[in-house]
């Protein structure tokens, strides 16, 4: 999507140094232009990511967090990969999987809960679990949340945080505070499918309650956190600069749809004049009808 672009480090800050270089090292591997790998990383210390890039084949995301008690993860792919998830989530620790807390209700980052429901808690925000409902998914969480929720296990905590809507009225933001590390869910989502396509931010107002204008005061909560690095719900591991980078260009959007709205264009206008190249987020046709009509209300 575009090229890595390398954070700049101050001289002093030798722990932050070593977490950014780390989290670099973890992510090179799956930058554009290489081969995409699922294969499991480590971000941080405790902590490592299965990678996913799509939500058909590899799936978003997921975090493991090891502790001395047991396995958190965040988020569980597709129900295909719950194997995979487990055998992986083996080779870094011989300790079951506890939890799972999930950034959204969607099927690439729940679509295991049913199998893991049977040997772990599973946590989401109080509307994922009601969104999961409405549309029959399977494994919605037995246990939700409201503002903020935390789960200690073998002497770490692990908090989620709600920060408002954007993909949907339901994402988590999943905070790991001691290693100054986030899983943003696809509140963030960067650079290619796995199949080649660019990604780009979904509004989910059907089936999601989602919400492009409040996504970008979302993101500035997000950007409150104390964090340098962060795991985007699909694509590589990314930078603070980088989150506030696609926040801004979340602003450009909104900006720009309400100049189209007010000078009088209808939605048979965005695709020849809104302005996205410079964005590099190729939406397909009628994939921001949806933000129109958000911003057209009064
Ligand atoms: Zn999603």
């Amino acid at each position: 999507m575009r090229k890595h672009r390398r954070q700049i480090v101050s001289v002093g800050v030798l722990l932050a140094a070593a977490a950014v270089v780390l989290a670099a090292d973890a992510g090179r591997q799956q930058r554009q232009g290489e081969p995409f790998t699922t294969a499991i990383a480590k971000v941080k210390e405790g902590l490592f990511v299965i990678p996913g890039y799509d939500g058909a084949a590899t799936g978003g995301n997921v975090a493991v967090r090891v502790t001395s008690e047991g396995a958190i993860i965040v988020d569980d792919k597709l129900p295909t990969l719950y194997k995979d998830i487990v055998d992986k989530v083996k080779s870094v620790t011989p300790l079951p999987i506890k939890y799972v807390l999930n950034t959204h209700q969607h099927g690439d980052h729940t679509g295991s809960n049913a199998e893991f429901l049977k040997t772990a808690e599973i946590l989401m925000h109080r509307n994922a679990r009601s969104n999961m409902i409405k549309q029959n998914l399977p494994g919605p969480g037995r246990i939700v949340y409201r503002d903020q929720k935390s789960v200690f296990i073998g002497d770490v905590e692990v908090q989620m945080r709600y920060m408002g809507r954007g993909h949907t009225d339901g994402d988590s933001v999943i905070y790991f505070q001691d290693l100054r590390t986030i899983h943003t869910g696809d509140l963030v989502v960067w650079g290619k499918r796995s199949q080649g396509t660019t990604l780009t931010p979904l509004m989910d107002y059907a089936a999601g309650n989602g919400s492009g204008k409040e996504w970008v005061a979302t993101l500035d909560n997000i950007l409150k956190l104390d964090f340098d690095v962060a795991i985007p719900g699909h694509g590589p591991l990314l930078t603070k600069a980088e989150v506030r980078a696609f926040r801004d260009k979340m602003q450009t959007l909104n900006q720009r749809m309400a100049d189209l709205i007010r000078s009088g264009g209808g939605k048979q206008d965005i695709a020849g004049r809104l302005k996205l190249d410079d964005l590099d987020w190729p939406f397909p046709d009628g994939g921001l009808n949806g933000l129109f009509d958000e911003l057209s209300k009064r």
